[in-house]
């Protein structure tokens, strides 16, 4: 992709499943990346296993105070951040019906108030410097009703919605998209679903499969290359034509 050779890249919940594809791929591409997560033993692991970060660091995305740490850490190290990929994310499979108020509140302080933080934080940095990228991850799920992810659902197409707004308020100096994967095959997804399961799923799927993070990853790249220069304020689906057929999708 044009554009991304020595770029400083900060990827939250990027220590596993799609972040971690994510900076695996930015890094192919020559930029300098940092990862955010909160889980510790997975930023051993991607310490171990991308030798090449530039460097990774502890934080939750749903604790503003704690974002706002981490960036300041950060101005230490890099010169200027260009590209936010606003991944980190949450999710609980259960009825409507018995979701608590705590696991409301908790899904979206991570899903959407988390984004929002570091989005702003970036945001931030990019007016006063020399511009910048910021892709928030959302999903299928925030396009449609899923069952049994009342929260997560609300929480995705909230950031379909913050997209557009910031896309509006950052530009011309800052550019804003979304990305809406369907199932991808990740820790979540298989903390979450049976085999059974995941067979169920990949049968609603035209391209009769899941997606693999490293795709996604690669949707993350031209996103934030120079060769999406003139996009703006959307959200891009990558589902293996999950969603474009509704009803219609089931023979
Ligand atoms: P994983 O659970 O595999 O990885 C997410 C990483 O983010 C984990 O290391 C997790 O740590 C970390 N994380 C979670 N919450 C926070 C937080 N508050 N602060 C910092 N780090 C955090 O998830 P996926 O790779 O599957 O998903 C990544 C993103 O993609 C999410 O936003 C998800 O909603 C979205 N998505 C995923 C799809 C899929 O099918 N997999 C489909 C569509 C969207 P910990 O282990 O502590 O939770």
């Amino acid at each position: 992709m044009r554009g991304l050779k020595g770029k400083w890249v900060l990827i939250t919940g990027g220590a596993r499943g799609i972040g971690a594809a994510t900076a695996a791929r930015f890094l192919e591409e020559g930029a300098r990346v940092v990862v955010l997560d909160r889980d510790e033993a997975a930023l051993e692991h991607i310490e171990r296993d991308l030798p090449a970060l530039s460097g990774t660091i502890d934080a939750d995305v749903s604790d503003a105070e704690a974002v706002a740490r981490a960036f300041e850490e950060l101005d230490d190290l890099w010169q200027g951040l260009d590209v936010l990929i606003n991944n980190a994310g949450i999710s609980v499979r259960k009825p409507f019906m018995e979701i608590t108020p705590q696991q409301w509140r908790e899904v979206m302080d991570v899903n959407l108030n988390g984004m929002f933080f570091a989005a702003q934080q970036a945001a931030r940095r990019m007016l006063a410097g020399e511009g910048g990228v910021i892709l928030n991850m959302g999903s299928t799920n925030g396009l449609m009703g899923y069952h049994y992810y009342a929260d997560y659902n609300a929480s995705k197409a909230g950031v379909i919605e913050l997209t557009r707004s910031m896309a509006l308020e950052l530009a011309p100096t800052v550019r804003v998209n979304c990305v809406c994967p369907g199932y991808i095959l990740t820790p979540m997804q298989e903390a979450e679903y049976t085999p059974k399961m995941l067979r169920a799923c990949e049968s609603k799927i035209p391209l009769g499969r899941l997606g693999r993070p490293e795709e996604v990853a690669a949707l993350f790249a031209f996103l934030a290359s120079d060769d999406a220069a003139f996009i703006t304020g959307h959200y891009f689906v990558m589902d293996g034509g999950e969603i474009a057929g509704g009803l219609a999708s089931q023979p």
